[in-house]
C-alpha cells in the first residue's frame, strides 16, 4: 500500500518540483483539469498588463511594427513547434481549434480530389470530440464525401482504397486513450490516405513528433496543456512538402502574400503563413506565450519526455490509489492501464451520481469535470501536481463516496459548463 509519506518522498525527489512556483495556484485547490483549461502562469497578468498599457496604450498603432505584433503567430507557433516534434517556421498560433480543423481538413480533401478523385471517405472516431466531427460532417457533405465512425481496431482495417482522410485526435477527451500516431500514419500512407491529427489534449501533454511520424497536417489547442487562458488561440501545423500546393478556404488577407499590397486578387503566402485569416490575437497570443514558456522551462531537465515520465507516474498512482482505496464505491478505471495508450488523464466512471460526485469533490477543493453521461475526469500537470496531492485528491474522493454527500440537492443542480 502507498501512503502518503510515500508520496511525499517522491515529491522530494522530483527533479520537476520546482516548475510549479512558474504558477499561481489559489490556496487550497487541488487542480486536476488543466487538460480542459490550464492554470495561470506568473508571468502572464504582468505580460498582459504590459502589452496593455506599453505597447497597445502608449505604442499604439506603431506597435505593429515596433513592438513585434505582426510576428507573434509565428513566434509563438515556433515555440509549440518544439514541443510536437515541428521545424521552425512550420507552425502558427492562430484561431481556434475547430476553425484550424475546418481550414486542414478542407486542404486535405482538396489535395486528394486532384490526387485521387475517388477517395471520398473521411475516416473518424465515434467517441472523437463533437467539434471535430461536427466541422467533418459539414465539410463532407460540401465535398460529396462520406464521414465514417468506427472505434478500435476497426479504424485501421477501413483504411482502404475509397478513403481520403483519417481524421484523429491524438489522446482521446473521455477515455485518455493515447493512438499510436506514427503507426496510423503509416497506416493510412500505405492505403494512399492523408492523416489529419487534433493535439488539443497532446500538446504539452505528452511527447509528439509529427515530424518523426510523418504526419500531414495537425492542429492543437492553447488553453488547455499549453496554459494560454480562456480561448487562446490554437495552432496549425501542415508538413513542409504539402504546405505550398494547396490554399486553405479562409483566405482571409493574413494569410495573404503580401497583405499590404491591398491588392484585389488573392495570391497566398508562401508557407504555414498561409494558414492564418485575419488580425493576430495580440493580448491572447502574449498570454499564450507565456504559458508555451512553462513547458519550455522543463526543458534543461529533460523538457518533455521528463514531464511524460511523470506524468505517466501521476496518472499510475491515481487508478492505483483509486482502486486501493475507494473500493467497494462503484467506481470503474476506465483510462488505459497500459502506459503507452493512455494520455495524461485518468477517467472513473459509476452508473449513478458521477457528476454530482464531481461537484462534491469540488466543495473540497478537489477540481477535476464531468463528462456525460457518467464520466469523471482527472487531468493531471506535471508542471503543478505532484505525489501528495493526488494522494490527497483521492483521500477527498474516498470522504465524499463513504460520506455520501454528493447525494445533497446543491450538487445535483446541472450548470452549463460542466
Ligand atoms: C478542446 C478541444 C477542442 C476545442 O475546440 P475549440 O475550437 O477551441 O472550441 C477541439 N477538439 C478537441 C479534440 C478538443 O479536445
Amino acid at each position: 500500500m502507498t501512503t502518503r509519506d510515500d508520496c511525499v518522498a517522491l515529491d522530494g525527489a522530483d527533479p520537476l518540483a520546482a516548475l510549479r512556483e512558474q504558477f499561481d495556484l489559489p490556496p487550497g485547490t487541488l487542480y486536476l483539469d488543466g487538460n480542459s483549461l490550464g492554470v495561470l502562469p506568473r508571468a502572464t497578468a504582468p505580460r498582459v498588463a504590459q502589452v496593455v498599457q506599453q505597447e497597445w496604450g502608449a505604442g499604439l498603432i506603431g506597435s505593429w511594427n515596433h513592438a513585434g505584433w505582426m510576428d507573434l503567430p509565428q513566434r509563438v507557433g515556433d515555440k509549440i513547434a518544439r514541443l510536437v516534434g515541428a521545424g521552425a517556421g512550420e507552425l502558427v498560433a492562430a484561431d481556434s481549434t475547430s476553425v484550424n480543423l475546418f481550414k486542414v481538413l478542407s486542404a486535405s480533401l482538396a489535395m486528394q480530389r486532384t490526387d485521387a478523385p475517388r477517395r471520398k471517405v473521411i475516416v473518424s472516431e465515434r467517441s472523437n470530440f463533437p467539434t471535430d466531427l461536427y466541422i467533418a460532417e459539414s465539410l463532407a457533405a460540401e465535398h460529396g464525401c462520406e464521414l465514417v465512425l468506427l472505434d478500435g481496431d476497426a479504424i485501421t482495417a477501413r483504411l482502404g482504397n475509397d478513403v481520403a482522410v483519417l481524421m484523429l485526435t491524438h489522446v482521446n477527451y473521455r477515455t485518455g486513450r493515447l493512438h499510436d500516431m506514427a503507426a496510423l500514419t503509416r497506416a493510412a500512407h500505405d492505403a494512399g490516405a492523408l492523416t489529419v491529427w487534433d493535439l488539443a489534449h497532446s500538446a504539452g501533454a505528452v511527447p509528439v513528433d509529427l515530424t518523426g511520424a510523418q504526419a500531414d497536417f495537425a492542429v492543437g489547442c492553447g488553453y488547455k496543456y499549453l496554459n494560454g487562458g480562456p480561448g487562446a488561440p490554437a495552432f496549425v501545423w501542415v508538413h513542409p512538402r504539402h504546405v505550398d500546393r494547396f490554399r486553405q478556404p479562409l483566405s482571409g488577407w493574413i494569410g495573404h502574400a503580401a497583405p499590404f499590397e491591398f491588392a484585389p486578387g488573392y495570391r497566398p503566402a508562401a508557407g504555414i503563413a498561409r494558414y492564418q485569416c485575419g488580425t493576430p490575437s495580440v493580448i491572447q497570443l502574449a498570454a499564450l506565450e507565456c504559458g508555451v514558456d512553462t513547458l519550455l522551462a522543463a526543458e534543461p531537465h529533460g523538457g518533455m519526455s521528463a514531464l511524460r515520465a511523470k506524468s505517466l507516474a501521476l496518472t499510475r498512482l491515481f487508478a492505483q490509489l483509486v482502486e486501493e482505496r475507494c473500493a467497494g464505491h462503484g467506481l470503474t478505471v476506465t483510462s488505459p492501464r497500459e502506459d503507452a495508450m493512455r494520455g495524461s488523464q485518468v477517467c472513473l466512471t459509476r452508473s449513478e451520481g458521477a457528476y454530482a460526485i464531481v461537484q462534491a469533490l469540488i466543495a473540497h477543493g478537489v477540481v477535476g469535470d464531468f463528462r456525460a453521461p457518467d464520466v469523471l475526469r482527472f487531468g493531471f500537470t506535471p508542471l503543478y501536481t505532484g505525489f501528495a496531492d493526488v494522494w490527497d485528491a483521492v483521500e477527498h474522493l474516498r470522504q465524499v463516496l463513504t460520506a455520501g454527500t454528493w447525494r445533497e440537492a446543491r450538487f445535483n443542480q446541472r450548470a452549463a459548463v460542466t
